[in-house]
């Protein structure tokens, strides 16, 4: 078998940790399987360069920025290569261009565009582990770029599609994606199996297992994942397209307590508004997520939206001018505000799952302020001071059961 085993900056923190993942890869190595090995920069690295670089210039370009990020991973790839060879296993270190990952050329935020795999093919024939350095790649000035935080799950999902290999192992510091945050909820439970749809819902919604930009190429690919921790070393979660076990209900709920809602009050009620605000939005770059317009009154209607809570000021900014051009009274900016919401591909076939969140949510006297639902997602809008009882409320509501 062809396996890529992905190795976050946790497990890999130290020389202990460096050893105990070399044991990992080399018995994966042993049981007579190809290995290619992604792995992130150490512990706090990441972080600890991006201080550095704030000390000196904090508007250092992101040029230069990829440049002093991407020498994080150079050290993890040369560091385990010689734990590697010190089990006494052949490996060889690369970093991303030597390995063949071509990324347009949007610095710190660069997106793959292929995985010329030829030289990490090259290695495994003769017969060595290959060990690739996550989140980092070439654009076409031969620019080092990197691929945004966390991007080291998407490199190993790059290589797993463009080899077609058996299996991409994630591992983490975390054994499996759970149905809640495990250190915030007691309760939450491990799920065995998970749909990329979901993972993908709830990666987006902070559930911080997985980045969501290597589940959307999983799924695309039709790779399985295996979110699995370097320490326990149980059986994690599996991330497929179709989950063998019967399809639950819901998969976990999750929160996101950095968003911003962006009001605008008493816009013109007539037709191009709404097209007008939203493409001001997308020129400044903004996501926009959940969105929520009034019926019209007297001549005016209300649009109001949620957008990353980064992006709320940019995002008034941008909206400004236009808003005053037509008259409109406020705009503001709302950040006290939080997102719960509950996922899972069973409530498609299964009604009452709104009733029954909502419930849960009245349960603990928690005021709704917006819903908004989609096939497998039903998000409410809350006051950021409730999220946390929100999600233990409706978790119990959907997990704490007998039958
Ligand atoms: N080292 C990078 C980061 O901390 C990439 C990664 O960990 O995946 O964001
Ligand atoms: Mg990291």
């Amino acid at each position: 078998m062809l396996i890529v085993q992905k190795f976050g900056g946790s497990s890999v923190a130290d020389a202990e940790r460096v050893m105990r993942v070399a044991d990992i890869i080399t018995r994966t190595y042993r049981q007579g399987n190809e290995v290619v090995v992604v792995v992130s920069a150490q512990g706090d690295t990441t972080d600890d360069l991006i201080a550095k670089a704030n000390e000196i210039n904090p508007k250092a370009s992101k040029r230069e920025m990829d440049m002093l990020l991407a020498s994080g991973e150079q050290i993890s790839i040369a560091l385990l290569a010689m734990a590697i060879e010190k089990l006494g296993c052949p490996a060889i270190s690369l970093l991303g261009w030597q390995a063949g990952f071509r990324t347009n050329s949007k610095y710190s935020n660069a997106r793959i565009k292929k995985v010329d795999s030829e030289r990490i093919r090259a290695e495994l024939d003769k017969n060595k582990i290959v060990i690739v350095a996550g989140f980092q790649g070439l654009n076409k000035y031969d620019d080092i770029t990197t691929l945004g935080r966390g991007g080291s799950d998407t490199s190993a999902v790059a290589i797993a599609a463009s080899m077609h290999a058996d299996l991409c192992q994630i591992y983490t510091d975390v054994d499996g994606v759970y149905t809640a945050d495990p250190r915030k909820v007691p309760n939450a439970i491990k799920l065995d199996e998970i749909t990329h749809d979901e993972m993908l819902e709830l990666a987006t919604l902070g559930a911080q297992v997985l980045n969501n930009r290597s589940v959307e190429m999983a799924k695309k690919y039709g790779i399985e994942l295996e979110v699995l921790s370097s320490i326990t070393q149980k059986p994690g979660t599996k991330v497929k397209e179709v989950t063998n076990v019967e399809k639950m209900l819901i998969t976990g709920v999750a929160k996101d307590t950095s968003i911003a809602r962006i009001e605008i009050v008493g816009l013109p009620d007539s037709p191009g508004i709404a097209f007008k605000v939203f493409a001001l939005v997308a020129q400044a770059h903004v996501n926009v997520d959940i969105i929520l317009q009034s019926v019209g009154r007297d001549g005016t209607k209300d649009i109001s939206f949620t957008v990353p809570e980064a992006d709320g000021e940019k995002t008034v900014a941008a909206l400004k001018e236009y808003c005053e051009r037509l008259g409109v009274k406020t705009i503001n900016c709302d950040t006290d505000l939080a997102k719960v919401s509950i996922v899972g591909a069973g409530m498609e076939t299964h009604e009452g799952v709104a009733s029954k969140m909502f419930e849960a949510l009245s349960d603990a006297n928690i005021n709704i302020q917006t819903i908004s639902t989609s096939e497998i997602k039903i998000s409410v809008l809350i006051d950021r001071k409730d999220a946390d009882r929100a999600v233990a409320s409706v978790h119990s509501k959907f997990f704490d059961t007998d039958d």
